[in-house]
């Protein structure tokens, strides 16, 4: 049907276009005396001349099948065309009188054609009548219908005019049927493309619709269903975006040349491919405008194809480009969002302590919450035993575990002083990690804490699964191990600021406010407490006799002493000049005397240029009426004061 009609191409084509004229001409529509005008003013022209001959065929053959005529016996009607060639004829005639008179029968078409009036003519005994037929519009001659009979039995003019007249409105039937079944056509076409455009704008809509990259994959794979039932699609992607769908594969170069979608996605172009069985495979790159992201392609089983599909594949493949494009960049400012809060809150929060375990703590929970992971585990660098010290951890068997510092992946980090990501331990098993195989991960992030561009510290997020942590994560870890080491350089300097002003600066002992501190703080909690404050005896006369210098050396031997006869836990502090304090909580005054003993003996024995001390002993218990520092160091005084006029050199105890 379509083949007979497409060599109608030209005709078809002049009449649409007058068939349109009409419709906007007023002029046509006056003279046609307003009403509506329908094929009757369609025409041939000389253009449709060499496709003529079928459709005079066809209209021949249907004037034959309505006309039942006897003259069909005594003669034979034929049809010629302008050139005079015989298109078609029908009747009861002796084929071998042909000959006879066909040159006759050339030349009567010959002068009917030229002339274009009817004419009859006798040959070899025969009748010969030709009767020319005009075109509607401009009257020209375009076939000849022809009687051939006896003598005898020869037709009369009007009747053979009847018979070409009927022929006629036959030829011109068949005619309008062509213009009828293109109008069809092409409304059939325009509807089918309506449809088209109508699923690719919804499909368009529905893509930009969509605000994360996953649903943008899979409205994509619908809307391909939709609009090519019958094709088989798979998304090829050069990222890593796999959204669960089998249909979405990742884009493997793996032979550029002979991969239909590696070379759209590297051409930049559409890619055909026909199979072998015949199926069609078609690639399209999925480009945004400042990448290209995928590649689309579909097969598509042998005849199922058109190719006024593929403007429409080309746009979705487009349009699913720039909407993957936009989600993405949606999806990273997102995440830029997300990871901007999440470090200004870890650095506020950590800012808050300045306590270094708090800090590990709290980083190690908020790690484990930022990357989901099972479990964190926060080293530190112990400098002095050169020794990594687990500072913190989920996984309560590691707590306090210490580690040389070149093993494990610690000791990588530590080394490398790079972050690191292990996909799966199980299979890149580079070090062994006791964190890793006493926890069963398998994915591994770890970034070392840097402080002054001094690894202090590691921090290590694991995961059971493989593959776990993305490339983002990693790199997220990264700028939070700088915070946190950040957050420990405050803490460090903090502390070092405190220790500091706690401590005094010649003897190395507390400081006294420190010592008052202290006390209170320990009257609050504890049932009982003694102060034993030491005052160098005649310290003028050493500083006079040995210089001051000297003094300061003995001052230092002194505090040594007194610091290594107590235990940890008791507090000695510069009271002030060379005077000495040592609080001893939990302790009696019998006791404290003893400890106050002990150090009047050591320094009388180990100092040099030898001297002595007096101590004045002083206790507190809860059953006292007032507890305060004054009076424990009012009453420690007194002591003091009564030993030094009782010879100096001697301890005595204060009364309570
Ligand atoms: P005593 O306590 O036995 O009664 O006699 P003393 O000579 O020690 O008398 P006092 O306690 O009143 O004198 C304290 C002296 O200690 C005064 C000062 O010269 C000296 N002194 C105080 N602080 C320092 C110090 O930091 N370094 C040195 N070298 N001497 C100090
Ligand atoms: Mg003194
Ligand atoms: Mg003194």
């Amino acid at each position: 049907m379509v083949d007979r009609w497409k060599g109608w191409g030209c005709m078809v084509d002049r009449m649409k276009s007058n068939f349109a004229y009409r419709k906007t001409s007023s002029i046509v529509d006056t003279s046609a005396e307003s009403q509506p005008v329908w094929f009757g003013n369609e025409d041939i022209s000389d253009a449709d001349e060499p496709m003529l001959k079928p459709l005079l065929m066809e209209g021949f053959n249907q004037w034959v099948n309505e006309t039942g005529l006897p003259l069909f016996e005594a003669g034979e009607f034929a049809l010629f065309n302008r050139a005079g060639e015989e298109i078609a004829a029908a009747g009861a005639l002796n084929e071998d009188k042909r000959s006879a008179y066909t040159d006759s029968l050339a030349a009567l078409i010959h002068e009917v054609t030229s002339s274009g009036e009817a004419r009859s003519e006798t040959a070899a005994n025969m009748s010969l009548t030709a009767y020319p037929l005009y075109r509607r519009k401009d009257k020209a001659v375009f076939c000849i219908f022809v009687y051939v009979t006896r003598v005898e039995s020869s037709i009369e003019l009007p009747i053979l005019e009847m018979c070409a007249l009927h022929f006629k409105s036959c030829f011109y039937h068949q005619f309008e049927q062509i213009y009828v079944k293109d109008l069809l056509l092409q409304q059939e076409r325009a509807e089918k493309e309506a449809d088209r455009r109508d699923a690719l704008f919804k499909a368009a809509k529905r893509l930009y619709d969509q605000i994360d990259v996953s649903s943008v994959l899979s409205e994509l794979l619908r809307s391909m269903e939709d609009l090519y039932p019958s094709s088989e699609v798979h998304l090829y992607l050069s990222q890593d975006h796999l959204n669960g769908d089998p249909r979405v594969k990742p884009l493997i170069f793996k032979n550029a040349e002979h991969d239909l979608v590696a070379k759209a996605f590297l051409n930049g172009k559409s890619v055909t491919e026909h199979d072998r069985d015949g199926t069609l495979r078609l690639a399209v790159p999925m480009t945004g405008k400042q990448a290209a992201y995928g590649v689309l392609c579909m097969s598509i089983g042998p005849g199922k194809w058109d190719e006024a599909d593929l403007p429409a594949f080309l746009l979705l493949a487009d349009t699913s480009g720039s909407a993957f494009e936009n989600a993405k960049l949606y999806e990273q400012s997102n995440l830029l969002i997300n990871e901007l809060r999440l470090i200004n809150e870890l650095t506020k929060r950590l800012n808050q302590s300045l306590r270094l375990k708090e800090i590990f703590q709290f980083a190690t929970s908020e790690l484990l919450t930022i990357f989901d992971a099972d479990y964190c585990c926060v080293l530190q660098l112990n400098k002095v035993k050169n020794q990594f010290v687990v500072m913190s951890s989920n996984f309560p068997a590691l707590t306090s575990e210490e580690f040389s510092p070149d093993y494990g992946f610690c000791g990588m980090v530590f080394r490398t002083q790079e972050p690191l990501i292990i996909s799966d331990y199980w299979h890149t098993r580079v070090v062994t990690s006791k964190l890793m195989d006493n926890t069963s991960s398998r994915s591994l992030i770890a970034a070392p804490i840097m402080v002054d561009g001094e690894a202090v510290g590691v921090i290590l997020v694991t995961h059971k699964a493989p593959n776990f942590f993305s490339y983002e994560n990693y790199k997220l870890l990264q700028v939070m191990s700088t915070h946190i080491g950040l957050a420990v350089t405050n803490a460090s300097l903090h502390a070092e600021v405190r220790r500091m002003v706690i401590t005094d600066n010649l003897t190395g002992l507390h400081a006294r406010h420190y010592l008052n501190e202290q006390i209170q703080n320990k009257q609050r909690k504890d049932p009982f407490g003694s102060l034993i404050l030491v005052d160098i005896d005649l310290f003028k006369r050493v500083n006079d006799t040995y210089g001051h210098q000297v003094g300061d050396r003995i001052l230092i031997q002194v505090s040594e002493i007194i610091r290594a006869s107590i235990r940890q836990g008791d507090i000695a502090a510069r009271w002030g000049g060379e005077e000495l304090a040592v609080y001893l909580p939990g302790i009696r005054a019998e006791q404290a005397y003893r400890i106050a003993e002990r150090i009047r003996v050591h320094v009388e024995k180990e100092t040099d240029p030898v001297v002595t001390v007096s101590c004045g002993v002083s206790e507190w218990t809860f059953e006292d009426e007032k507890i305060s520092v004054e009076s424990l160091f009012y009453r420690a005084d007194m002591a003091l004061y009564e030993a030094k006029h009782n010879g100096r050199n001697c301890i005595f105890v204060g009364q309570t």
